[in-house]
């Protein structure tokens, strides 16, 4: 993807003295209380920040948090929080600036955050006379916000419409070069995994990467339906029986490409959805009908992995199991071992398949891990993000 990168204007001497303004994703979760809870987020976002400020630039930093009212300022939609958390991580005052639209006052070499951008009027819908006043405060717009790539908003779209020039952040550039990487120019074969609970919402997912993939992996309520589409019996599991033709189209056009949709041999079946609920292993053509096939056999499991292992790119969304409960864990465990065992480039993300590599510790062994939710699935649906978009526009003069 051809866009400017911050880096290549740090190092070009391109942003001593200068105002820069980051468009970073600071909307982390916080208790009853105000206390952030988890402040990965705000870590993921330190080192732009510090590139701006080593390369002595006046930095501006803004984010939007949880989902205010536009023009309605409430204590709790405050940014103080994460300035403090800010000012801890960098080791220098971070002072917090409400009411910033019309003018900041920030001087080389120090860094201010921008009150809460969703409380502007005209922030949601991207409108003109907002971008431009904030384009006006800077002289390089700097996109690190990758989770709200998928969306055109004043401080993400706008702003990098009129201001003077407009670039990608350190972490924005590295979900980009990760995307390339694993959809653009993959190594192959290139699996991809397909699970977790909504096939209306993965359709498109799964028709986008049809075209593309070499083994589609389906999982969870998605190979529910896939095994439904294949006319064997599912019981009351969790399954889109109206989608049932799309699936078979999507099965029609990887055999097409002479490509394959792995359906599950054996599954693990309960009675009930409970956390202890009995597990039973059964063959795929033995479902019952009163079972709910809560998780991928260990027949299946195994077959998938060693297809992992020789896979030369994976990408991964949505756990093949209700792995919450640790009697149907087995599959997206084996799933998650094996992506961390294979030498593929692995690329991952959801919320739910974030929570499931945090659970199996295997971050470390996964290529790269998407911090966008809805960004990575409209990347994988095959969409050009908004971000991406304007960014390369922009790059072009
Ligand atoms: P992500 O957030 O990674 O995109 P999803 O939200 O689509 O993933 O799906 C995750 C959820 O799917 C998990 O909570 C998991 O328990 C559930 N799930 C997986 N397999 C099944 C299944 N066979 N039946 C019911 N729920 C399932
Ligand atoms: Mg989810």
């Amino acid at each position: 993807m051809n866009v400017l990168r911050f880096s290549d204007l740090v190092a070009q001497g391109r942003v001593r003295g200068q105002r820069v303004f980051i468009r970073a994703d600071l909307n982390v979760p916080q208790d009853d209380a105000g206390h952030i809870t988890e402040d990965t987020r705000i870590r993921a976002s330190v080192p732009c920040i510090r590139m701006a400020l080593d390369a002595g630039a006046a930095v501006m930093v803004t984010s939007h948090l949880g989902r205010p009212t536009e023009g309605e300022f409430k204590p709790e939609d405050s940014l103080a929080p994460v300035a403090a958390r800010l000012a801890e991580l960098l080791g220098r005052p971070v002072p917090l600036k409400a009411n910033w639209v019309d003018g900041v006052a920030v001087q080389p070499g120090e860094v201010v955050l921008l009150e809460n951008c969703r409380l502007n009027k005209g922030e949601k819908k991207n409108n003109e006379e907002l971008a431009r006043k904030m384009a006006a405060l800077t002289d390089i717009f700097v996109h690190d916000a990758f989770g709200t790539a998928h969306r055109a908003e004043a401080s993400t779209y706008g702003i990098a419409q009129f201001a003077k020039v407009a670039c990608a952040g350190p972490l924005l550039a590295a979900e980009i070069d990760a995307i390339t990487k694993a959809l653009a120019h993959p190594k192959r074969p290139l699996v991809a995994i397909v699970a977790g609970s909504k096939v209306s919402t993965k359709l498109t997912i799964l028709q986008s990467l049809a075209a593309k993939v070499d083994g589609l992996v389906v999982g969870g309520g998605i190979a529910n339906t896939f095994l439904l589409a294949q006319g064997l019996p599912i019981g009351k599991s969790l399954a889109e029986p109206d989608l049932v033709n799309e699936a078979k189209a999507v099965i029609a056009a990887m055999k097409a490409r002479g490509a394959a949709v792995p359906i599950p041999v054996d599954v693990v079946c309960a009675k009930a959805f409970k956390a202890d609920a009995v597990a039973t292993v059964k063959a795929v053509a033995d479902v019952a009908p009163d079972d709910l096939i809560l998780d991928i056999g260990p027949k299946t499991a195994a077959l998938l992995a060693d297809q992992l292992e020789a896979a030369g790119t994976i990408v991964w969304n949505g756990p093949v199991g209700v792995f919450e409960f640790d009697a149907f864990a087995n599959g997206t465990e084996t799933i998650a071992r094996a992506i961390a065992d294979s030498d593929a480039f692995s690329i991952a993300g959801g919320g739910d398949t974030l929570a499931a590599i945090a659970k199996y510790g295997i971050e470390k062994d996964v290529g790269y891990i998407s911090t966008g939710g809805g960004a990575f699935l409209e990347v994988l649906e095959g969409k050009t993000l908004p971000a991406f978009e304007i960014l390369a526009r922009r790059s072009q003069g």
